[in-house]
């Protein structure tokens, strides 16, 4: 069974938006500005994209930064399970994931089944750019967004997880990756990560 087609399945359990809704009414209230792409009318947390060069979204969904992570959030040291779910899962559908070391693909395997679910990072790659400038956040329909085959449904990541290959990315190999391949960085540099980091420092 096919449940993304299934209309009785709650499309997006948004946490904080104030008056968005049932009806499809346009919410143009809403001044929120996305850090991760700088418009306005949503956060980062439900933000279609672009992602960072490794297709994922690097940054925080809780707080609306690109200045940490949701690993190194302090909001996340207070978080259930259930909370932490909602950010990676749930407000992610057919979406760029979030940037983390979170097994979020095992969460959704243990949970019940959602209508949708995120893209991987490879997939995320792929995704046309005019699909993250075009998207209605006002409507905030994740059937208007590419199926990722791979995480189409809740069975197809039951199949797929041990194939997806969704590597965690940190602040510190980011740092490492852009000297490496953008600025010339010593590549060889395998010493600790107190000394490798140090040739990031201005
Ligand atoms: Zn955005
Ligand atoms: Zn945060």
């Amino acid at each position: 069974m096919d449940i993304s087609q299934d209309p009785t399945i709650v499309a997006h359990p948004s946490t904080n938006v104030p008056g968005s809704a049932d009806g499809g009414g346009h919410n143009t209230d809403d001044t929120r500005r996305c850090a991760n792409c700088n418009s306005v009318g949503h956060d980062l947390a439900i933000c279609v994209g672009p992602p960072g060069f490794d297709g994922a979204i690097h940054g925080c969904p809780c707080c609306n930064t690109i200045l940490h992570t949701f690993d190194i959030c302090p909001r996340t040291t207070t978080m259930n399970s259930d909370l932490i779910y909602h950010f990676l899962v749930l407000l992610r559908g057919r979406r760029a994931p979030i940037s983390t070391r979170r097994g979020y693909l095992q969460m959704a395997v243990e949970r019940a089944p959602s209508g949708f679910y995120p893209w991987t990072r490879a997939f995320a790659t792929l995704v046309e750019p005019d699909i993250f400038q075009t998207y209605d956040y006002s409507r905030d329909d994740p059937r208007a967004l590419p199926v990722d085959p791979a995480t189409r449904n809740r069975s197809a990541i039951v199949r797929n997880r041990r194939y997806v290959l969704e590597l965690p990315v940190t602040d510190d190999q980011l740092n490492y990756l852009c000297g490496v391949y953008f600025e010339g960085g010593d590549s060889m540099d395998s010493s600790s990560s107190s000394s490798s980091s140090s040739l990031f420092l201005p």
